[in-house]
């Protein structure tokens, strides 16, 4: 892997804050802090055509983030009402939080795939059963009934994660975004989340990754209580599909930019297959395990014990993932519901345990 936002990455290494940088003509990149998280800041990005500007994820909704926003558009030379249009790559909130503030300043459309349309925080709640669907989902997982509590969101919720504005515009993949004299195009990742999507700039051979394609963390692909079939499968899919966009430089929503993206994507498909085949041998050796004792016994980076709160919810969403994964390709793993307490899982054939491709 090339890097090519070499003051992007020195600034990350400092723990310092990047730039505001002129990436190509008409193309800029803006970090908009997120507060109190590790990743630190999201790359929003300004793209200037004919008179017209699209915001792509302009960041989590903060004062902070808002200013750095504000500053990125006078780095650029553009005033915050002239925004025509907020294209966010997924409705995760260090992308679409701040769509709301900058179409109020704005005008702006906000545009987003129609299938992530559906996957807003309030949305989805509501899809999952609220709080006591969530709960139900939970208890499937084998969360000991202690436990649970610590991981649920209760109905009462509020703030601005929930509030989160609709669409105006819904796009598909191949669409040209609504940009004069510039070719923008969607091109859909569905993975990260089910709506997630790249923009590929063909003129300047850009390539907008979103949370898709990071240079040095790997995106959680978890499965949503309520969702359908393993969000894994299509991120293989996804992460197949934009090695078609090799030549292209990857503008990545955090860390910083980089080229070689075929090999980073097939980087980042070894490592699904690694915890594939490491769950694989968890669930052999374990006996008739359930999710929540599956996800206790994967290696994560700061081990089990500093997996804590909300970090444990996504967790056992990675594993519900995965798992859903082995289920479906080819049955390498079955489940049988447990009413006692969590299902409970096993290796299907033992004797063809192992991933194909
Ligand atoms: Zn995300
Ligand atoms: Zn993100």
């Amino acid at each position: 892997m090339i890097v090519t936002g070499v003051a992007q990455r020195e600034a990350w290494q400092a723990r310092q804050f990047p730039p505001v940088e002129q990436v190509a003509t008409g193309l800029w990149s803006v970090p908009v802090t997120i507060p109190d998280s590790p990743l630190r800041y999201t790359l929003a990005y300004l793209i200037h055509s004919d008179g017209c500007v699209i915001a792509v994820d302009p960041g989590w909704d903060s004062d902070t983030g808002w200013q750095n926003l504000l500053r990125g558009m006078a780095a650029a030379g553009i005033a915050a009402d002239r925004v025509t249009g907020i294209v966010v790559t997924h409705a995760h909130p260090d992308h679409h939080g701040l769509s709301g503030r900058l179409k109020e300043a704005s005008g702006a459309w906000i545009a987003m795939h129609a299938a992530e349309a559906a996957t807003l925080p309030a949305r989805l709640w509501q899809a999952g059963g609220g709080e006591a669907g969530d709960r139900g989902w939970l208890t499937r997982c084998g969360v000991p009934a202690d436990v649970v509590g610590e991981l649920t969101f209760s109905d009462a919720q509020e703030g601005p994660i929930w509030r989160m504005p609709d669409p105006d515009v819904l796009l598909s993949d191949g669409d040209d975004i609504d940009l004069p004299g510039r070719r923008l195009r969607v091109v859909w990742t569905p993975g990260h989340t089910p709506g997630h999507i790249c923009l590929h700039d063909a003129d300047h051979d850009l390539l907008l990754t979103g949370d898709h394609l990071l240079p040095r963390i790997t995106p959680n692909v978890g499965l949503a209580p309520g969702g359908q079939g393993s969000p894994l499968g299509g991120y293989l899919a996804s992460l197949r599909r934009v090695r078609d966009y090799d030549s292209a430089e990857a503008l990545p929503a955090h860390e910083y930019r980089f080229r070689d993206i075929a090999a980073r994507a097939d980087a980042i498909a070894d490592h699904h297959k690694a915890r594939a085949e490491e769950i694989i041998s968890v669930i052999a050796s374990s006996g008739r395990p359930t999710m929540w004792q599956v996800a206790q016994q994967l290696t994560w980076s700061r081990g089990w014990a500093q997996v804590t709160g909300f970090m444990r919810r996504a967790a056992l969403a990675e594993t519900a993932a995965h798992i859903a994964y082995l289920e479906e390709a080819g049955g390498l793993i079955t489940r049988a519901a447990d009413p006692a307490g969590g299902d409970r899982f096993q290796i299907a054939a033992p004797e063809t345990i192992g991933m194909n491709g």
